[in-house]
């Protein structure tokens, strides 16, 4: 099959391009649009046939629940049932963080297809804020499943290049709308209604971060091992999600790397500044630098899977990470840094 890549800018090739997309999705088929956290490969929830591609084209295994993206709030219903407790929780985080990178873990529909929630008597829910995955959602009308656009196991794809390298032959199209906003992949969370402040479970750090959340819901406090508990929960949040193929080490201090002579590494830094004494080593082959700019959390978020896959091309022996400052969504970059560094084990 060939995969076509179409531009959304200006205006009239986005016209364009959602008119090829929204075609594609009523016939059954799937096509890679981006979202503010990663590109997704969306397909309609309601035609099975769709859902299978997603799958397929994914090598994702049937238990790895999909995430389902909503073109309004009022269509909720259609794949979740949301009681009036738990409505009165949703309410003000999905008014302040809609559209935007927070998925929500809900009841699912009955007659929502069991493929799409991996058999979990739950859905993943999600509104994009994405201009370009907005006006597909949108002339489509209808929920679209949409998980991100990469093969199972592998690093999320950032930019339309990434999903070609990823999913090239394997969907008939990529809708290009550039670099990714945020850059991780959405926070997850679970709302459990109490009869005060609900309380928030969150599944998978993100770009929406426990201090955004805590005006609103009391923080659950993570489990010891955050791999142990998302397995139960979420069956997607393995560590080798976010591992390049090359084995990654994070790095807590420079004085803990001793290298091997015989072995080729490269550096993933945060600011790539000498005085932070990573950079100095070894004879790296190659150093790639989260923060150039600023030095600020937010930049190192959007280049991280970007600068991941760079590295990765080189085929050194290892990777070395920098840690990043855990505050915002440092948090997030933690998290995916240290299931990426556990995965090789
Ligand atoms: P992705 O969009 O590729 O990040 O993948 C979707 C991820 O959302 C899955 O790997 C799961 O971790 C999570 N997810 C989807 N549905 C559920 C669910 N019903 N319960 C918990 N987690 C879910
Ligand atoms: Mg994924």
């Amino acid at each position: 099959m060939e995969t076509r890549l179409l531009p959304t800018d200006p205006a009239e090739m986005l016209r364009e391009g959602a008119r090829e997309a929204v075609r594609l999705l009523e016939q059954g088929e799937v096509v890679a649009l981006p979202t503010e956290t990663v590109y997704g490969l969306a397909g309609d929830v309601q035609a099975p046939d769709a859902i299978a591609k997603i799958f397929e084209a994914k090598e994702r295994p049937s238990f790895d629940p999909l995430i389902v993206h909503l073109p309004r709030r009022d269509l909720l219903p259609e794949v979740a049932v949301v009681e009036d407790t738990l409505d009165a929780a949703l309410r003000p985080l999905m008014e302040t963080f809609w559209p935007g990178p927070l998925t929500f873990i809900l009841p699912k529909q009955p007659d929502l297809s069991d493929a799409v929630t991996a058999g979990l008597p739950t859905v993943a829910v999600r509104m994009s804020a994405h201009p370009v995955f907005k006006r597909v959602i949108h002339d489509f009308g209808r929920p679209l499943a949409a998980p991100s656009a990469n093969r199972f196991g592998r690093i999320s794809p950032t930019s339309a290049s990434a999903v070609q390298e990823e999913l090239d032959g394997r969907i008939p199209l990529i809708l290009d709308g550039g670099a990714c906003a945020s850059g991780l992949e959405s926070t997850i969370i679970r709302i459990e209604p109490t009869e005060r402040k609900p309380i928030a479970h969150i599944l998978r750090q993100g770009p929406i971060t426990a201090e955004m959340l805590k005006k609103h819901v009391k923080i659950a406090k993570p489990k010891p091992s955050p791999s142990t508990t998302v397995t139960v929960e979420a069956p997607g949040q393995t560590e080798s999600h976010y591992a390049p193929n090359t084995p990654l080490r994070l790095l807590e201090r420079p004085e803990d790397f001793h290298p091997d002579p015989g072995k080729r590494y490269a550096l993933l830094s945060f600011r790539g500044l000498e005085k932070d004494g990573y950079m100095e080593l070894t004879t790296f082959e190659d150093v790639a630098v989260l923060s150039p700019g600023s030095g600020k959390v937010p930049e190192a978020a959007v280049r991280l899977f970007f600068l991941m896959r760079q590295l990765d091309r080189l085929g050194v022996d290892e990777i070395i990470a920098e840690p990043v400052p855990e505050h915002g969504i440092g948090a997030a970059i933690m998290d995916r840094l240290r299931r990426a560094a556990a995965a090789r084990g």
